[in-house]
């Protein structure tokens, strides 16, 4: 999952209308906070003109990663 862009395009149609909503981490990707990317907190986006969606990892949570890599 890449870092979260306020600058982001959609890789679809290239719009650059994308909302931008946090979710949490499902209950059992609590325990293991770097899991699969649908259970591990995200934002998800979505391009407001073709619909696509993706998901792109909060900024803290990469930070916390970065520093765990380290
Ligand atoms: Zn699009």
């Amino acid at each position: 999952m890449k870092d979260f862009d306020e600058n982001s395009y959609c890789p679809k149609c290239h719009s650059d209308k994308i909302s931008s909503v946090w979710v949490a981490a499902n209950a059992y990707a609590h325990k293991r906070p770097w899991g699969d990317d649908e259970e591990a907190e995200h934002i998800n986006r979505t391009c407001t003109r073709c619909g696509y969606k993706w998901n792109e990892l909060p900024l803290d949570i990469s930070a916390a990663l970065e520093k765990k890599n380290d």
